[in-house]
């Protein structure tokens, strides 16, 4: 028998786990949830409105089979539920349950958004031994799509390079984050993005781990960097602001529910235990 944690994601269902399932109502990119709490997991016969629709499989939750449904435009939902963003989750459920709300978001939309083939126009259909569709005309396989980014906190010494995209007009900073391109590995990826955003060399990468970002379909790729070489020469473009921060003095900053603040929050920790 498996032994699953809370949640195990697949795409394909262990014969162990066929019961009763678990539902997760999505329509656009926004998700049911109980008016009262963040509760989004519902028996089967607390939504109607799903009944007769196609479900895809997220994975198994607590041995349960746990399914997201599109619901289109359905208005009849039960009382007292809502609709939901997304991101109004983040900080309020633990990772595991915001990864799986990500996940079934991200699922639903890429299955409907590829219900025809992006080179020849025709129907696709779903392939029933993994988690694509398929285009026969044109032998395409189509798989959900992620974008991995990278997200950097450049040190020197007890202070941290932090930055102020143009959007935040230096209310707020972060680490450094871009997307990787075609054919970058992680690392040059970071090297080229830190270059641009704001004209430094960094060295000694450290990983320090990812976060699915599903806003709408980033993995973000966490490093910790140490100052090679350079000053500070914001591109104006991204970046409006970027400054060595003393990690006893930092600027407001994101949560520690996200990558970027948990990178911060492990630097400053660090310090704190060298005792500088
Ligand atoms: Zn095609």
């Amino acid at each position: 028998m498996f032994q699953f944690g809370e949640f195990y994601p697949c795409s394909i269902l262990p014969e162990a786990f066929d019961g009763k399932p678990l539902l997760v109502a999505i329509t656009g990119r926004k998700l049911l949830s109980s008016e009262k709490s963040e509760h989004f997991l519902f028996e089967p016969e607390q939504l109607p409105v799903c009944e007769g629709l196609s479900r895809h499989l997220l994975g198994v939750y607590n041995q349960r089979p746990c399914y997201a449904v599109d619901v289109g435009e359905a208005a009849n939902i039960p009382h007292g539920t809502e609709w939901r963003e997304l991101r109004s989750l983040l900080g309020l459920v633990d990772e595991l349950h915001f990864n799986l709300a990500g996940r079934a978001i991200q699922i639903i939309q890429w299955d409907r958004e590829h219900l025809y083939c992006g080179c020849c126009g025709r129907p696709t259909t779903v392939n029933e031994d993994d988690r694509s569709r398929a285009c026969h005309h044109c032998d395409q396989v189509l798989y959900p799509r992620i974008s991995p980014c990278v997200i950097v906190v450049v040190t020197k010494g007890d202070h941290c390079l932090l930055a102020s995209n143009v959007a935040w007009e230096g209310r707020f900073y972060s680490a450094l984050a871009g997307f990787i391109e075609p054919g970058e590995t992680a690392e040059s990826a970071l090297h080229r993005e830190v270059m641009e955003e704001v004209g430094i060399e960094v060295e000694n990468l450290r990983y320090f781990g990812s976060q699915p970002w599903p806003f709408p379909g980033q993995l973000m790729i966490g490093f910790h960097a140490t100052y090679k070489a350079g000053d500070i020469q914001v591109d104006n473009n991204e970046i409006m602001a970027a400054d060595w921060w003393r990690y006893d003095g930092l600027p407001p900053c994101p949560e520690t529910s996200t990558l970027s603040g948990q990178l911060i929050q492990s630097f400053v920790d660090s310090c704190r235990e060298e005792g500088r």
